[in-house]
């Protein structure tokens, strides 16, 4: 038999979070090895564990959900969503207009998919959450990245926007508050964004799941209720604010200029019923964690877990020579510079692989979020104080050996 090989769909697609240096991870841990695993926003396996509210709301309605619900997900579901959204000002949210998805990983692809045709062009920043870009790729799409600026507490690049807009833009992907800068972007931005929107006729997606996990009295702004004249596509789910990822639970909402996308939504709408239904138990989770307790307030506000370990993460990774860091205003991840006079990287997959082996530290390449230079590496902060405190003092050890190499 020949060789089988992947569709060629996929040449051009690319997942670094969970990539290669992923399975050397696991052959340490098969060889006996603790590995730190500071690479995903997964909250709950570092004891940040969901409301029980929300796991015994879904326990007791389990035997409901054992049949597929509709394609485009449970009434009582959908209609939550709607309140969140007209609770936040958002004009016009219609429950026809509300998508649940596995995830919003799920509505990210499907939502590319339905819309794509080869050589359809959409801005994506750089750095960005690369399943967008992977998603478009897959698609048969061509993500073209925009600049979000360090120098700018990680603010995107208005001019190079508009410089990168071709009659071939079809959309534009705004993450905020973002993976993994941290960047929660003010409301004059957001305006900026939507007037480049306005004048070259773009769809706007934006991919809000860090919308309450805010610091330092960071506010958000849901792109949406800031137009009602654009197609502007919302998506967000309970993996992070609930810390229930493995129930993928995400959702997609269409506001503003629905009427010109008929079309397009027939398209989203015949593929979510392809896939017949999403999990239905993750669905039954939405109700309870949206109109509940926000504990997650309890995480982020001064003293919160959440908010001690960003302070040492940034406090501990910063005191090391040559690595400076925006401190993150949102989500869940540091997205550290190092300097390249300093530590001259020049494959930056290759010092991931090499800190894990060394100090069995698992980050990512800033490469793998589509970051143009290998200058950055990203973290979460999920761990307790102790891990974080042991695993920044051997990055430290990690870094003091490579500046005297
Ligand atoms: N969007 C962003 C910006 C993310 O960081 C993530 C996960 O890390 C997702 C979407 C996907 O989330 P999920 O599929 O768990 O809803």
């Amino acid at each position: 038999m020949k060789p089988v090989l992947k569709s060629s769909k996929l040449h051009n697609v690319c997942y670094d979070i969970r990539g290669p240096v992923l399975d050397e991870a696991r052959r340490l841990e098969e060889d006996g090895h603790r590995v730190m695993k500071l690479n995903i926003g997964n909250p709950a396996p570092f004891g940040l564990m969901a409301p029980e509210e929300i796991i015994q709301d879904v326990i007791h309605q389990l035997p409901e959900g054992s049949g597929y619900s509709d394609s485009k997900g449970l009434f009582a579901a959908r209609k939550a969503v709607m309140q969140y959204y007209q609770a936040r000002n958002v004009p016009d949210v219609q429950i026809e207009d509300i998508f649940l998805g596995n995830g919003v990983s799920e509505l990210i692809v499907m939502s590319m998919q339905a819309l794509l045709n080869n050589g359809d062009e959409v801005l994506i920043p750089a750095p960005d959450y690369p399943l967008w870009t992977a998603a478009v790729s897959l698609s048969g799409g061509k993500a073209v990245h925009y600049l979000c600026d360090e120098q700018a507490d990680w603010f995107p690049d208005v001019d190079d926007i508009r410089r990168k807009v071709t009659p071939d833009t079809k959309a534009i992907v705004i993450i905020n508050p973002n993976n993994p800068t941290g960047a929660v972007y003010s409301k004059e931005m957001l305006e900026q964004l939507l007037e480049i929107a306005r004048q070259n006729n773009l769809i706007v997606f934006s991919d809000e799941i860090y919308d309450k996990i805010l610091y330092d009295e960071a506010q958000h702004h849901c792109m949406a209720s800031l137009a009602d004249d654009l197609l502007i596509i919302t998506f967000n789910g309970l993996s992070k604010t609930y810390r229930v990822a493995g129930y993928r639970s995400g959702w997609m909402v269409i506001s503003g200029n629905k009427f010109v996308a008929k079309d397009y939504l027939e398209g989203i709408t015949m593929l979510a019923s392809m896939r017949l239904c999403s999990n239905v138990p993750g669905q039954l989770a939405i109700q309870t964690a949206l109109g509940g307790y926000q504990s997650i307030y309890e995480l982020t506000t001064e003293g919160g877990r959440l908010y001690r370990q960003r302070e040492l993460a940034h406090r501990m990774l910063t005191d090391i020579p040559g690595i400076t860091c925006v401190k993150p205003k949102g989500a869940l991840y540091l997205f550290p510079r190092l300097d390249p006079k300093i530590y001259p990287v020049k494959d930056d997959q290759q010092l991931v692989l090499d800190l894990l082996i060394q100090e069995k530290i698992l980050l990512v390449q800033g490469s793998g979020f589509n970051w143009p230079a290998t200058d950055h590496l990203r973290l979460v902060f999920l761990p307790r104080e102790e891990d974080l405190t042991t695993a920044l003092h051997k990055m430290a050890e990690f870094f003091d050996r490579l500046r005297k190499e």
